[in-house]
């Protein structure tokens, strides 16, 4: 049978528009595959559990808008579908001078994207946060924190409820765009299908390629690292900590995060990964190395980042030197209490001439449609980003 519509990835992107897809047209033939046994395995499953506010991005982008409403529709299906989650609030710190004059222009930032913010001097801070140092603050009450596996899984079971059908195991290899239909090879069988829309996270580019068309950007792994802190540190902190990060890098910097299994984690960290699945510091893939080598947009992303690049590195291998990150705003954290805790891996699209792409980006042919960078925070947002890939593929494919 041919499918009306083929997704690719069980991630949470790919299930929000699956999902709503079939919501929104409940007569269509939807085939969602993903190569892993469960939903959820790659970055969905591996990350900080944060539902974003949206202070950060540049007003009037995709990320902005996206986290805005996606803060409040994800808060709104965590109630509708019983999912714990928790408002618990952020604070912003600025240890140092350079730190406190970007604070005030991410205060600004905060203000462009309408989210409330409240400005802390360090008297309020010590008060709101007796183990937390700095010259000031900002606190954003609106974030929040969410088992996002728990989210994707409950996005599956409605969209399978509806008479969505899924293929786990299963890996896309090969694709044909013929005039009327798109032949998909997998590791199991061939598919047919109208039309196609790619979620493919960390393997967005190869999707493109499988195409024949040459994509004139391409991932390259970021493996965000973790720490736990022990269970008589869990209460260090009342709120999520999080440094002012560099403007120019598409991370957030070393934070402090309370899961919402009370565990509190610090990190992650952004070093370059060796291999796009790869979750331990020894991963390597030759292919994607390889890759990487012969793309010249990489080159150049390590030209402009040398110097935020070995330092990332040095920290991985010395935790020493990761301490000292938290340690400039929880003075408390000791080496000892820096016990392992799983990494994750962050899909980054980098351009052709170096760029780190902050925003989403999505490509299309004839019939497919491919998410090609849906960086943090998409785990927050991913019920507007499906709703708008709804929309597109609607204008796109008629
Ligand atoms: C360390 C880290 C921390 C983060 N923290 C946050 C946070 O706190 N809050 C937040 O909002 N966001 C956060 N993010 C970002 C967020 O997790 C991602 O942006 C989001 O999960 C992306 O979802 P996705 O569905 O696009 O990708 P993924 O979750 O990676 O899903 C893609 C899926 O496609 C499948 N796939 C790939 N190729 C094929 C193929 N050929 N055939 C079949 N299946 C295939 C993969 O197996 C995978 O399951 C973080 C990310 C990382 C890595």
């Amino acid at each position: 049978m041919t499918y009306d519509y083929l997704i690719v990835g069980g991630g949470i992107v790919g299930i929000s528009t699956a999902w709503q897809l079939l919501q929104r047209y409940p007569n269509l033939k939807i085939l969602l595959l993903e190569k892993e046994s469960h939903f959820a395995g790659h970055q969905t499953g591996h990350n900080s559990g944060v539902i974003h506010a949206g202070v950060y991005y540049q007003p009037g982008s995709l990320k902005a808008d996206f986290c805005r409403r996606g803060n409040e529709a994800t808060i709104k299906f965590c109630l509708e579908h019983d999912i714990p989650y928790e408002q618990c609030g952020k604070l912003l710190v600025a240890t140092d001078k350079a730190e406190y004059s970007l604070m005030e222009k991410l205060f600004e930032r905060a203000g462009q994207n309408r989210i409330t913010a409240e400005w802390l001097n360090r008297e309020q801070l010590k008060e709101r946060e007796p183990n937390i140092s700095g010259l000031g603050a900002f606190f954003v009450g609106r974030t929040g924190i969410v088992d996002y596996r728990k989210v994707t899984d409950t996005m599956a079971g409605l969209f399978k409820a509806r008479g969505g059908r899924v293929r786990l195991d299963c890996e896309v290899l090969g694709l044909v765009e013929k005039d009327s239909e798109i032949h998909v090879r997998t590791s199991i069988e061939e598919f047919k299908t109208r039309y196609l829309i790619a979620c493919s996270g960390l393997m967005a580019d190869r999707l493109v390629k499988m195409l024949g068309v040459q994509p004139d950007f391409q991932i390259i792994p970021f493996r965000g690292e973790y720490f736990r802190l022990p269970p008589d540190k869990s209460n260090i902190i009342n709120h999520l900590i999080y440094p002012i990060p560099d403007p120019e890098m598409p991370f957030l910097g070393v934070h402090l995060t309370r899961m919402i299994d009370g565990t509190v984690t610090v990190g992650p960290n952004a070093v370059l990964g060796f291999k796009r699945e790869g979750y331990k510091k020894t991963d390597v893939s030759f292919r994607d190395l390889k890759e990487m080598a012969a793309f010249s947009g990489f080159w150049k992303v390590m030209q402009h980042n040398l110097k935020a690049g070995f330092f990332e590195f040095k920290n991985s291998i010395f935790k020493r030197g990761y301490l000292e990150r938290v340690r400039k705003y929880c003075p408390q954290v000791k080496l000892s209490d820096l016990t392992p805790y799983p990494a994750g891996v962050r899909a980054q699209a980098v351009a052709k001439d170096g760029t780190l792409i902050h925003d989403f980006l999505f490509v299309n042919t004839k019939r497919t449609f491919h998410v090609c960078n849906a960086p943090s925070p998409a785990a927050t947002s991913a019920i507007p980003i499906g709703a708008h890939i709804i929309d597109r593929v609607g204008e796109i494919f008629g």
